[in-house]
Parts: C-alpha cells; structure tokens; sequence
C-alpha cells in the first residue's frame, strides 16, 4: 500500500440534523465502507460540498466525494485527526447491511461517492477512488472482497450505483473489488544504489602512478599549493579504498568508499580522455583498459557502472 499516493482534503460542512449530525459512528472506527456514485454527472466534489453545505430540505449526505483531481472528505471519516462521525447515505429500512454487518450503514460504515462523467475524467476519478477504498481496507482491516458493498447491493430495488458509474468506466463491481485488492498490495519501488565494493590495489597503484603523481609534481612546479593538497587527498582516497596502508609498514584501514566527486573527477580529466584518443586509434585493448577502470572507480563509490 503506498499511503502518500494520493492526498486527502478534509474539508467539513457544518453540523446540522440532516447532513451532518456531528454524532460518532457507534462502531468507533467503520466496520464496512459502501460505495456509491453521486448519480449527477459532471457535477465535482467541490460541488458536492457546496450542495450539501446548503441542504436543508432533506436528510442526506456521504462522507467522501472523489473526482479527477481530489479525494475530499466533507464529514469526518476517521482516516486522519478526527473520528469518524455519522452520514446519512442507506436508508434505515433497508435490511441487508444488518443482515451482512448486524448495523445499520449510516451507524457504522463511511458513504464514498464516485464523481463521474461530464467534464470529469471518469478513469482518473476512479484511481482515487480505488486508492481511497484501499487506504481505508488497510487501515481498517476491513477485507475489500466482502466489506465494500456498493449502494446496488443494499437497496436493489431503489438504487444503480455504484455500478452506473463504473460502467462509464468500462468497470464492474468485480473488477472494483481486485483493483483494491490490488492497490491495497502494491509496494512502493525501491531503488537502493548497489554497495560500494573495495578497489583493486594495482588500479589505484596505476591511477596514482599514471595521473595523480605526475599532477602533483605539476602543481608543485607552479606553487599552486590549493592543487598538490587536492590531489594528495584523492591519492589517499583512492589508497584508502583499495586498502593500501597510507604510511609504508603500517596496517591497511578498513576499506573506506570512494567520493563519488573524485570518481568524476578521475574519469572526466584523465580516463574520458584516454578512451576518446584510444578510440580514434582504434586500439580496442586501451578503450578496453580505460572502461574498466572507469567501472573499476563506480563500484568503489556505490555508483552504477556504465
Ligand atoms: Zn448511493
């Protein structure tokens, strides 16, 4: 499950007897979550709060409407801070959600309304919608194949969602089912940078030897005291990360991994170089040579080789 996928809104209607009572759910937490559509295509979650924000003729509510661009929970559902409280979205005398979860859907489950059609990209909607009904089984424990009834499925005789909208989908019921399943097993991809592994001693005797020493004598040539401290450094680097003791007799460190800076730094000033001259010549053996090495520097700092 990855949880950050998507964002939550929580963004509440004031309490009033016929959308929002303000009372908890009696179960504490939701035992089951029923999925409905809004039945009004085109119309966006922000429209469904300003709908219900105003409503006062009836008694009605849910407590998440998800569209193409949110997941917004206009009465408290219990994923975040607040507790879940009570929505009116199945009618009381339907008897199948005591039947199937001994309670009544407004006392114990959350109402999650699918926004659809019109201007609002349906399949988008619905990645939301299964990303929030996953979120909600993983938190919950609730077990996504039994525990997400659609509204059909409670009161067949008066209602089509959440099936109606799905089908505008290409979806089913079914298929709503195992894409939760599915996101509820979905992991986050890992890239782990490969462990940095110790230096052959000889290639870092050679790079000293070849590029370092020479540079150092150059800088020492010209006073330039800012370069001999540099390269005297990355010519310990690399002895450290071949293990070769920095002082004649001493005992090797432990293997110490290569900055990535002075593997750059080694490939763009001398070995780049090398290859391109070996390459022109076409000697394969030098291109060969200054590949490996190049690998050679990559693996001692944890970096991919090439
Ligand atoms: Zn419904």
């Amino acid at each position: 499950m990855i949880r950050d996928k998507y964002q939550i809104e929580r963004r509440y209607i004031n309490k009033r007897q016929n959308v929002r009572p303000g009372t908890r759910l009696v179960s504490g937490t939701p035992g089951f979550l029923v999925a409905h559509d809004t039945g009004n295509p085109g119309a966006t979650a922000d429209n469904h709060f300003d709908y219900f924000q105003k409503l006062i003729n009836r008694s009605a509510s849910a407590h998440t409407f998800i569209d193409d661009n949110k997941i917004l929970e206009i009465i408290p559902a219990g994923t975040g801070p607040d507790p879940a409280e009570k929505a009116w979205h199945v009618l009381y005398n339907v008897t199948l959600d005591n039947k199937l979860y001994g309670d009544d859907a407004n006392d114990i489950a959350l109402g999650v309304e699918l926004c659809y059609g019109g201007q609002i990209n349906t399949l988008e909607a619905y990645k939301r919608y299964v990303w929030y009904l996953a979120f909600c089984c993983d938190k919950w424990g609730l077990n996504p194949l039994t525990h997400i009834p659609s509204h059909k499925q409670l009161d067949p005789t008066r209602k089509r969602d959440v099936d109606q909208a799905l089908a505008t989908a290409g979806k089913t019921l079914k298929d709503l089912f195992y894409d939760v399943v599915a996101e509820i097993e979905e992991q986050p991809v890992m890239i782990s940078p490969p462990a940095a592994v110790q230096l052959p001693a000889n290639v870092a005797q050679v790079l000293i030897d070849d590029y370092v020493s020479p540079a150092w004598f150059a800088a020492q040539k010209v006073g330039d005291q800012v370069a001999k401290t540099h390269l005297h450094n990355l010519a310990n680097n690399l002895r450290l990360a071949a293990r070769i003791p920095l002082q004649v007799g001493a005992a090797a460190a432990p293997f110490t991994q290569l900055p990535k800076s002075n593997v750059q730094e080694l490939v763009f000033r001398w070995l780049s170089p090398g290859w391109f001259a070996a390459k022109q010549k076409g000697d394969k053996t030098a291109t060969a040579y200054f590949n490996n090495t190049a690998n050679h520097l990559r693996r001692a700092a944890g970096m991919p080789t090439e």
